[in-house]
């Protein structure tokens, strides 16, 4: 299952009400996206045959059915029947470009992971790394994914800056890349607060650009607990360090990558244990 494109109508049952007819929408939209059943904020609106039309992304072809619905969301549909407007919606097909999502039937822990080109959920399975759309970690009454979708967006826009290399480059990879940055500490509590509506282990990823060495980086250690955090193998194509105590993970410095595959295993700290079942 991976991401669906869906053709959302909103319709009026009597005339169109005088003020602009896509604010309603909007804010359909929005409350759909805050609570991770819409994937990005980039939905067209046009009027067609007296509806308003719009695509939008969803994590999996049935993410907009009611039973994925928060308070918000619910609410934002009773307001609008009360003004006379009723939404429908419409698959319209696979996204040809998106990762697979997570098909697992338990995951063991997640991750929140994303970067500049990720359109979906910042939720990753760390058994697959599939991404997972948000609403299954259903969010208490009242409440919405506010805050990871406020992670994902200022994490997505660090990625930017330091992928574009011209503006705040340095500042938005050091919130990327240290513990204590507004990112990370943004980061690691929307991961506390999931793991403990999970009931599972949520890790948090620090991002590492550029080191000075190999044999320094396979020295490097947990930056929370000081401990050793080695993987002994590449965990999902990103991963190389892990801390299963601080819920951390990283990865060898980008620019070395080449030449610490290169090390001479002796050089290397013992590796810690492989992932628990
Ligand atoms: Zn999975
Ligand atoms: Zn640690």
């Amino acid at each position: 299952m991976t991401m669906h494109a869906v053709r959302i109508d909103m319709r009026f049952t009597g005339p169109p009400p005088g003020d602009v007819p896509a604010a309603h929408l909007n804010l359909f939209l929005g409350a759909l996206r805050k609570n991770g059943q819409v994937c990005g904020r980039e939905w067209p609106i046009v009027m067609d045959s007296g509806a308003c039309v719009t695509t939008v992304l969803t994590p999996a072809a049935d993410s907009l059915d009611a039973r994925y619905h928060g308070t918000y969301v619910r609410r934002c549909i009773a307001d609008a029947q009360l003004a006379g407007i009723t939404f429908a919606w419409s698959l319209i097909g696979e996204e040809c470009d998106s990762a697979e999502a997570c098909g697992c039937a338990d995951p063991g822990a997640y991750v929140l992971f994303t970067t500049y080109l990720t359109l979906e959920s910042p939720v990753r399975c760390m058994d697959c790394f599939g991404p997972v759309p948000l609403y299954r970690f259903t969010a208490p009454p009242d409440t919405e994914f506010h805050d990871v979708i406020s992670w994902q967006s200022d994490y997505q826009s660090c990625d930017h800056l330091q992928m574009n290399c011209t503006v705040l480059e340095k500042a938005a990879t050091r919130q990327m890349s240290v513990i204590d940055s507004a990112l990370s500490a943004a980061g690691r509590a929307c991961c506390a607060v999931l793991s403990e509506r999970a009931g599972k282990p949520f890790y948090y990823y620090l991002y590492r650009d550029k080191g000075r060495s190999a044999a320094l980086e396979a020295q490097r250690r947990c930056p929370a607990c000081d401990g050793p955090w080695q993987l002994p193998a590449r965990l999902h194509g990103c991963f190389d360090f892990r801390c299963d105590n601080c819920r951390l993970l990283s990865n060898v410095a980008f620019n070395l990558r080449a030449s610490y595959m290169m090390t001479a295993p002796d050089q290397l700290p013992a590796p810690i244990a492989p992932c628990p079942p």
